[in-house]
């Protein structure tokens, strides 16, 4: 069985993957596979952008999102006459002939990765570049041109690694992806140490960070800028605590919560011992 792996933390969103995918299917007719994709309104490999944080502690998280390849897969179940069936490589296909007039196949999948072509009258996806892989083609056309190795195809029994360690996108859905996800963004707290009398930023203050419903803590130590940041951390309540030499120790607890979104927590200010 075929498997895709997207590492988040690779991606750096340059967009080659949707552009090399508009280029192999935009007027290009890949039937029994599929029909062309239109010049505009369908995304069969999108990578969407998240703005996270506060200035100026901001990130911006890519994810590409493309059809799951699920093995439970709404779409198929909702689709009349097997006009949306599984590959033996595990590739989830739509039949261009048999899914013509069908729309409530685009409305089953909970991953917006179906689209409708009004022209064609059909549902349309991603196809793992079938064609291709068919043709001799190891991987398909997004996977090929990602320079970052963010997107990577392949044989499930290669990648027990990233299976074991990755996530599934709604999980709770059982449909069963064939896309594992590496590093899905979770929460960031960022900040800076400094002395405001001397007006200066206090490099190697050791940052402790607790979580105030489980207990758990980790370290980190302030940077060249004094600056100091918990990356990948989940959405909950925590306190920070600064130390650092020749000064006293500070606590910070209140508002520092990542239960709605990703904290900047701004300049926490020590005082000489
Ligand atoms: Fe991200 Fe790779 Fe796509 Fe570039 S080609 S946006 S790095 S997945
Ligand atoms: Fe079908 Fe959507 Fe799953 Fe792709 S992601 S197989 S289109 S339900």
């Amino acid at each position: 069985m075929k498997m895709f792996v997207i590492d988040v933390a690779k991606c750096v969103g340059c967009r080659s993957c949707e552009i090399v995918c508009k280029d192999e299917h935009v007027d290009n007719d890949w039937s029994p596979i599929a029909l062309p994709q239109p010049d505009t309104g369908q995304h069969w490999m999108t990578v969407k952008e998240k703005e996270r944080g506060q200035v100026p502690k901001v990130t911006v998280a890519y994810t590409p999102i493309m059809c799951q390849h699920c093995k439970n897969a709404p779409c198929m179940a909702v689709a009349k006459d097997g006009a949306v069936y599984r590959r033996e490589d595990g590739l989830v296909i739509v039949d261009p002939v048999k899914a013509k007039g069908q729309k409530e196949i685009v409305e089953a999948c909970p991953y917006g990765a179906m689209f409708w072509n009004e022209e064609l009258d059909v549902a349309q996806k991603c196809t793992g570049c079938a064609h291709l892989l068919d043709d001799g083609w190891t991987v398909p056309r997004c996977v090929d041109a990602c320079a970052h190795d963010a997107l990577r195809f392949g044989d499930e029994e290669d990648f027990a690694e990233e299976l074991a360690a990755g996530e599934l996108l709604k999980p709770e859905l059982n449909t069963q992806p064939s896309v594992i996800y590496l590093n899905l963004p979770k929460r960031f707290i960022g900040g800076e140490v400094a002395d405001l009398e001397k007006e200066e930023v206090i490099i190697g203050a050791k940052v402790t960070l607790t979580n105030l419903e489980t207990g758990e803590s980790m370290e980190t130590t302030t940077d060249w800028f004094g600056d100091f940041w918990f990356k990948q951390i989940p959405a909950a309540e925590y306190a920070i605590t600064v130390e650092a030499e020749g000064y006293r120790t500070r606590e910070v607890k209140d508002f520092v919560s990542t239960v709605e979104k990703d904290l900047n927590v701004g300049t926490i200010a020590l005082y000489e011992a």
